[in-house]
């Protein structure tokens, strides 16, 4: 394992789904070359989830679960709950009265966010246009040298750099500037709706759903609107099965397009081969978590574990702030 440190997380705001395993096979390939930190950021969620926190503790431990499910070493990775390790709070506090609420404003997924969810003056929370400093702090209390993101996500990074440098600027070189690490090979898994899959748009499929809820929902799928029988040239690439065959079936998947086009197959048996080749990629994974779940005192030791070795670490950047900063 390198010397180079890792930050990354995710919310626990709901169960994980296929577009976000993708991320975490992602993570589990870079937990080879780096020391690694995948946190599951709690208070993240209160920004949305701040008037039904009760839903917040058991997300956090299925998504803990899904990190170890989906391929993360809890013995060589620090899987952990942001809210156990309370030197991201004070850093935070700290980072936010050296970040100009301009910089804030401005962020595009505040905006987006403020759109969405049709947010009037009242309902913006002093958390939710803040919410990029505590991401930060997330990052800089590791002194992490790099963080695996989404595209949606760089003005975040981008951010999180500008605040480490004024810091540095104005109390010495403390952090690193993080660098972005943007796996363009990732694929964005498209939801049954055609649109990305999201939790939030009702069209994932969920690391947590059964064989039979996996076979229901591929029915449902939205498939080519101009093929109605068998016999008509369907358009793959307006297929979200087709889509999702040629994600989860890289080799196999160009003889079944080539035969959708051709009118020799239709959206019944490219439905069933995608329900089977979900299965078996979900099977182990389902298994795997299962276990877990039905063992909380395991699961409760590694992100006790997680938490201690990620606290020594915060800790010790927490002594270089405070001493940096005079407190
Ligand atoms: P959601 O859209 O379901 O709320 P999040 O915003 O919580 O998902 O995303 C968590 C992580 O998963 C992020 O790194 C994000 O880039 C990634 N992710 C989310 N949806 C997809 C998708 N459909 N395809 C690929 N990656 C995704």
């Amino acid at each position: 394992m390198g010397e180079k440190r890792i930050l990354s997380g995710m919310q626990p705001t709901g169960s994980l789904h296929l577009g976000n395993l993708e991320v975490l096979r992602t993570w589990a390939r870079l937990q080879h070359e780096y020391q690694m930190y995948c946190c599951i950021v709690d208070w993240h969620a209160l920004t949305t989830l701040y008037d039904r926190t009760e839903q917040i503790g058991p997300a956090a431990r299925e998504v803990a679960a899904d990190y170890i499910a989906a391929g993360l070493d809890p013995n060589r990775v620090s899987i952990f709950i942001q809210s156990h390790v309370k030197e991201h709070a004070e850093l935070h506090l700290l980072l936010s009265m050296v970040t100009p609420l301009g910089w804030l404003e401005r962020v595009p997924t505040f905006k987006e966010k403020r759109e969405n969810l049709q947010l009037n003056e009242e309902s913006v929370s002093y958390g939710l246009l803040g919410y990029p400093v505590l991401q930060a702090a997330d990052i800089l209390v590791y002194r992490a040298h790099a963080v695996p993101v989404g595209k949606d996500q760089l003005p975040h990074l981008e951010l999180t750099r500008e605040i480490a440098r004024r810091f540095n600027n104005l109390y010495g070189e403390v952090f690193p500037e993080p660098q972005s690490m943007v796996n363009e090979a990732t694929a964005v898994i498209p939801g049954l709706d055609g649109r990305k899959m999201s939790k939030s748009y009702n069209n994932a499929i969920y690391l947590s759903d059964d064989a039979d809820t996996v076979a229901r929902k591929v029915n449902d799928a939205f498939t080519c609107p101009t093929k109605i029988r068998k016999t008509d040239p369907g358009i793959p690439e307006n297929c979200v099965v087709c889509q999702l065959r040629r994600v989860y079936d890289p080799v196999g998947y160009q003889t079944s397009w080539e035969e959708d086009r051709q009118g020799v197959r239709g959206c019944v048996q490219n439905k069933r081969e995608l329900t089977d080749i979900l299965n078996a990629l979900l099977d182990p994974l389902r298994a795997r978590r299962r276990e877990l779940l039905s063992d909380p005192e395991s699961l409760t030791r590694y992100l006790a574990e997680g938490a201690e070795r990620a606290r020594a670490l915060a800790s010790e950047t927490m002594q270089m702030v405070r001493k940096a900063m005079h407190l």
